[in-house]
């Protein structure tokens, strides 16, 4: 059932679960346990459409390099899936086995501990059952780039998709308009003992449940816990520690252009840098994809016609052709751009502000920049790539300067993949949640979503945080049973 707590105040206590953001994170975790018989609240910040009295409280300075957070997240039920693109890769065995440069270690968890989601987080998002993730191109040779693998979702938007089990699944209630405020720890038992709530008017209420899972987005995760004063008073959230830092992006670098050799498919191609290439070079993961330019074929000749077109009447109609040449200033038949994995470095990340949002949390800033290891990954996919096009008889790669010059300045645009600012370690010593999603230093408080990651690799993040969705499910369920609760 979807209430509107705007209007209808009719939350009560003792459930089971309390879910925190319907997004695919929240909605995955809401309908596995509702359907396995437990009660489930799952409490929406937003309403059924985009508003921005929502969407405003998303609102986000950045520092560092520019990051879009608000314009990347959208605040309603289904969240960002709403807009997402549906490209759908999942995390591999290396994911896991690889230990990033620097100090943060990686996932506590083996890869054998997802897989066995894959399957039912590809149908969440509707791509079809049994398919291999496709090999989209011949790999380029030479060890070091593989075709991508990659599946499409149609792509799945999660409050239609999911509207009548949101409404119709025994034990789930569902709330917009219902915005979590505060988290209230009780230091004596461990327990989170319940969350403040509170609708457009700033009317404010209590909601005890056994069970709560943070499933609001990356940002979002890390200022909740992070705005909590009872977490900090105990200790769980301490002022140094690890909540909001190690946030991750993919990094969408303007690599360079090529010139395809005569006689080679013109059709794009998309790579991905084999584990020999990560071993090698101790560098990150990184999918590339090099695509003709439809609209306008320059072949490096542009500085001829430049100075001739820009003098051109726009009365022509072709001011954004003009526009796009006058601007365009190297040879090349296409472009490359990449998903670059960004490696955990706790100088990136979320806290927060003096200031607070209309409804009295306090507001989030972030501050995102790459380390040297960063720079080197982009360093060495970009001049093996530009080799590997070469060696191959492919064609010709032209990489812009700050590719291998780290003294110029980075031209490029983040994925709004957001992962890493609750990370998931074997100790508190290095993350936010253990092995189990769940906060360190608490009995019953969790977290869902790639905030969780403890590398982003150069996967897209939803398919692998549906996996560890359903995992988290799985293990919630078979905790609430070892309890001697039943379920209804
Ligand atoms: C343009 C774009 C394209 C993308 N394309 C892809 C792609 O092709 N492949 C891919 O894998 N990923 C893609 N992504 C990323 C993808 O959208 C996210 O990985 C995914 O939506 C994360 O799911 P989530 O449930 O963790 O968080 P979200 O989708 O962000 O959902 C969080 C929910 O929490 C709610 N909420 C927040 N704060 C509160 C609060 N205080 N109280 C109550 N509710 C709250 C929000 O309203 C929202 O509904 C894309 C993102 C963007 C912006």
């Amino acid at each position: 059932m979807i209430k509107d707590y705007q209007s209808q105040k009719a939350l009560r206590d003792g459930y089971d679960f309390c879910i925190v953001g319907a997004g695919p994170a929240g909605i995955t975790l809401a309908l596995q346990l509702a359907k396995a018989g437990w009660s489930v609240v799952l409490l929406e910040g937003g309403g059924h459409e985009y508003a921005p009295r929502s969407q405003t409280l998303y609102q986000c300075p950045s520092t560092g390099l520019e990051l879009y957070a608000e314009e990347t997240r959208l605040r309603y039920l289904g969240g960002t899936s709403n807009h997402w693109m549906g490209r759908c890769r999942p995390f591999e065995p290396s994911d896991f086995s690889v230990t990033p440069p620097g100090t943060m270690p990686g996932w506590p968890i083996a890869y054998s501990d997802v897989e066995p989601y894959l399957a039912g987080a590809m149908e969440i998002v509707d791509l079809p059952k049994g398919q291999d993730f496709k090999t989209v191109n011949p790999g380029l040779g030479g060890g070091d780039f593989d075709a991508d693998r990659f599946l499409l979702s149609p792509p799945t938007r999660f409050a239609q998709k999911y509207a009548t089990a949101l409404e119709e699944t025994p034990g789930l209630e569902v709330f917009i308009n219902c915005n979590c405020v505060d988290l209230e720890f009780d230091p004596a038992s461990g327990r989170l003992a319940a969350v403040q709530v509170s609708d457009y008017d700033l009317h404010r209420e209590r909601l005890v449940a056994r069970n709560f899972i943070l499933a609001s987005g990356a940002i979002e995760n890390a200022r909740q816990l992070l705005n909590s004063q009872s977490l900090a008073a105990a200790g769980v959230v301490k002022k140094d520690g690890l909540v909001g830092r190690c946030f991750m992006e993919h990094l969408n670098i303007d690599m360079g252009t090529f010139i395809l050799n005569e006689g080679q498919d013109p059709e794009p191609r998309q790579y991905y840098t084999t584990d020999a290439f990560v071993a090698e070079y101790h560098a990150g993961k990184g999918n590339v994809s090099a695509a003709l330019l439809s609209e306008v074929k320059t072949y490096g000749r542009t500085a001829e016609v430049k100075d001739f077109l820009e003098n051109l009447s726009c009365e022509m109609g072709i001011a954004h052709k003009i526009d796009f040449i006058a601007k365009f200033s190297c040879p090349g038949d296409g472009v490359i751009g990449t998903m670059i994995e960004q490696f955990p470095n706790a100088q990136s990340g979320i806290s927060l502000l003096e200031e607070k949002d209309a409804l009295g949390m306090a507001k989030a800033h972030v501050h995102w920049e790459l380390s040297a290891d960063d720079r080197r990954t982009i360093k060495c996919i970009g001049t093996e790539l530009a080799k590997q096009f070469a060696e191959t008889q492919l064609g010709f790669v032209k990489l812009n300067p700050f590719v291998y010059d780290a003294s110029v300045p980075l031209k490029m645009s983040p994925h709004a993949h957001h992962m890493g600012t609750t990370r998931m370690a074997a100790s508190a010593e290095f993350g936010v949640v253990d092995r189990d999603c769940k906060v360190f230093g608490t009995e019953n408080l969790y977290v869902a979503g790639s905030s969780i990651f403890a590398t982003g690799g150069a996967s897209n993040p939803t398919m692998p945080l549906l996996q560890f969705a359903l995992r988290l499910a799985d293990h919630l369920n078979d905790k609430m049973k070892s309890t001697g609760a039943s379920a209804v």
